[in-house]
């Protein structure tokens, strides 16, 4: 074959520049200098106001809070359901470390549940977790966009009481059986972070019907008593019921990066299409690898395809590290939830100390194998048929070796 040395060139990290129409607003919003979200003029609508307005407008939400990160969102959330030091929250064994950290920085315990081959929250593991007798809360994260049943999720959850907070850092754009990611429980956290599905840098957008969450959250992100400053909101008799119980934790979202956000929302859809796109050749270009697992895909949701993930099931660690060394030399850059060590993202629920854990064994056996590839929009399909054409052959011939 001619082709077994061809070599990728690409940056995996290389976002997309931010459109045109978000550097002139953004220029606008520096040549006014009102950077903070309540600095407004007369009855000037500010752009985190209307960001927060045209995102719930989006998903279909009654409110919107913007604000500093994914993982102040997430936080954020947490508190504004209610939950105190010293309670456990319900998440997956298989997420990012802000995820456990949103839920230890309030003190709370981040108690894990399973993962299955399918990288989706285990269903039967949820159901015998849930109805411990101090679980108020899970945590529910939609990791590398891979989107459980949701409507048995709920089941299990509304019939335990608990309350769902969903994490859709790698979910904004998707879709489950009709219903935007974040409005089947009863807040959604989102991050809009470099590497996630629109880029201001950082920031974090939170929704909820509750109105009595959105009043707690607005005035958790440090409102101040200017919170009749935002739109996407409830009414002010609302504060007025828990302003005076509700610390002020800053973590607002300016108007800078809320300017760069407008204009990338309203492109969301077609990003997605092309997300989807790319994920769809690098798909096609790996099915029916020997020993490769792909990972369905349920026709039930539509997921943006901003990474992709296979399963390298029950190999020996030394050749998934041959497999990972034998890419990188020739350019594509993937990651592993099986090493020793967590390196630069993907960290384990064991890599968390501060979080007690029980062995997980079937757990175990998935991140062993689990491999993990960003897909940036900066890629053209044609560099993705490459790049699957370069996995094909490493992982046939490493499959294939004693
Ligand atoms: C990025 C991410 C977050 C948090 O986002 P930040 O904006 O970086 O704080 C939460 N959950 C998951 C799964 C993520 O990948």
């Amino acid at each position: 074959m001619t082709d077994t040395l061809e070599t990728f060139t690409g940056a995996f990290t290389q976002q997309e520049p931010i459109p045109e129409e978000g550097i002139a607003a953004a220029l606008a919003v520096l040549r006014h200098g009102r950077l903070h979200r309540y600095n407004t003029v007369g009855d000037e609508i500010s752009e985190a106001a209307a960001l927060e307005e045209e995102f719930a407008e989006i998903v279909g939400a009654r409110f919107c809070v913007a604000v500093a990160s994914g993982g102040y969102a997430l936080a954020c959330a947490l508190r504004a359901v209610g939950v105190q030091a010293g309670d456990k929250v319900l998440t997956n064994a298989f997420t990012l470390a802000p995820v456990p950290g949103a839920i230890a920085s309030l003190g709370a315990t981040p108690v894990f549940v399973g993962v299955t081959e399918d990288l989706v929250i285990d269903l039967d593991d949820l159901a015998r977790q849930v109805s411990a007798p101090d679980v108020r809360v899970l945590m529910l994260s939609h990791m590398r966009g891979h989107l459980c049943d949701m409507g048995q999720l709920t089941a299990i959850c509304d019939a335990a009481d608990v309350t769902v907070i969903e994490d859709c850092a790698h979910t904004m754009g998707a879709v489950w059986e009709g219903v935007p990611s974040g409005r089947h429980g009863r807040i959604g956290c989102y991050s809009m972070q470099t590497y996630k599905h629109v880029n201001s840098g950082e920031g974090g957008l939170l929704v909820t019907d509750d109105e009595e969450v959105a009043a707690r959250a607005i005035l958790l992100s440090g409102s101040y008593m200017l919170y009749e400053r935002h739109r996407a909101a409830p009414a002010p008799e609302v504060f007025e019921r828990v302003k005076y119980d509700t610390p002020n934790v800053s973590g607002r979202m300016d108007n800078l990066r809320a300017a760069i956000l407008r204009p990338q929302l309203r492109g969301l859809e077609t990003q997605v299409a092309r997300w989807n796109a790319r994920y769809g050749v690098v798909e096609a270009g790996l099915r029916d690898t020997p020993g490769l697992r792909l990972i369905p895909r349920d026709p039930r949701g539509r997921s943006v395809g901003s990474s992709i993930q296979f399963l390298l099931l029950d190999w020996p660690a030394e050749k998934v590290t041959e497999v990972l060394s034998r890419c990188a030399a020739r350019g594509v850059e993937l990651k592993w939830f099986g090493g020793a060590e967590p390196v630069g993202f993907t960290s384990r629920y064991d890599s968390w100390r501060y979080a007690a854990s029980q062995p997980m064994p079937a757990t175990d056996r998935v991140l062993r194998g689990l491999l993990d590839m960003r897909l940036p929009l900066t890629f053209s399909e044609s560099d993705c048929a490459q790049i699957a054409r370069i996995i094909r052959s490493v992982v046939s011939t490493v499959y294939e070796m004693d």
